[in-house]
């Protein structure tokens, strides 16, 4: 019987373009697809006819239960000699469990690969018209995980650390989180004025981009309804989007 092997590939933030030419190849040569809820289905298409597909979409509140499901099949499926893909947004290893993932793989001594991909905090950003860095702007860049809550106790960001000393921050997960965000950067000394990006759906059709500072920001978002997924993005570098937006006016060529 011929070997398995797993491919944990990032798909990208959305568009279908922006995977990678390695995460294609493993789409095409794939036996056996698991993917996750938030890439984009199309780039499915690719994948040969007789390739299974298995939804690995997580339900609020179940989220144990399932990642230990996805690790028994991704176990299964490649111990039968299968071409295994683990698809997941972004990049696999932002937010993407794909440490828990590689180490239960490597546990059972079934070969893997990490294929990197386009994360969405620096893609959807980007679509909006907004560099995380900038010579003049900024010249540092945190990624930030933001559900915790400080009411549950869950919260253990270095929100000193992050005030004083990140020029660009992106929260991931953060949007329902926003007023809590917001108040702490406050509170830890940066300014009220301090321009944010929230960005929903970046670099898909439905991506829109609300504008604001620190202080109105969490009414924006509300006005505007912006729900999950989006990026919260907080920095100087906001501005720029001003002069060099490109996306949301698009001509198609
Ligand atoms: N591994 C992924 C992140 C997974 S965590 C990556 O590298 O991008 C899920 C969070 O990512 C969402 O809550 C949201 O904050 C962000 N996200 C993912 N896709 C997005 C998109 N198209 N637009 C805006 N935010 C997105």
């Amino acid at each position: 019987m011929k070997n398995g092997k797993v491919y944990l590939v990032g798909a990208g933030p959305g568009d279908p373009k922006l995977i990678t030419v390695y995460g294609m190849e493993c789409i095409k040569k794939a036996e056996v697809i698991l993917y996750d809820r938030l890439i984009n289905t199309s780039l499915l298409e690719y994948a040969s006819e007789d390739t299974e597909f298995i939804y690995c979409g997580k339900e609020p509140g179940k989220h144990a239960l399932i990642q230990e499901h996805i690790h028994q099949l991704m176990i299964e499926k490649s111990q039968q000699g299968k071409v295994v893909v683990r698809l997941k947004g972004g990049d696999p290893c932002v937010f993407g469990r794909v440490g828990e993932e590689a180490e239960i793989l490597a546990a059972h001594d079934i070969p893997y690969d990490i294929v990197p991909g386009i994360t969405a905090g620096i893609a959807a950003p980007a679509y909006a018209g907004i560099p995380v860095t900038h010579r003049d702007h900024a010249s540092s860049f945190t990624i930030v995980t933001a559900h915790g809550r400080e009411d549950k106790d869950q919260d253990e960001l270095n929100w000193e650390a992050l005030a004083k000393g990140s020029d660009t921050i992106a929260f991931y997960m953060g949007v329902g989180n926003l007023a809590h965000i917001c108040h702490k950067l406050i509170d830890h000394g940066k300014s009220e004025e301090t321009p944010v990006a929230v960005i929903q759906w970046g670099t898909t059709p439905d991506q829109r981009t609300v504008i604001a500072d620190l202080a109105t920001i969490e009414e924006a978002v509300k006005r505007n309804q912006i729900t999950h997924p989006a990026i919260v993005l907080v920095g100087e570098v906001v501005r720029l989007r001003e002069k060099i937006q490109w996306f949301e006016k698009a001509v198609m060529l």
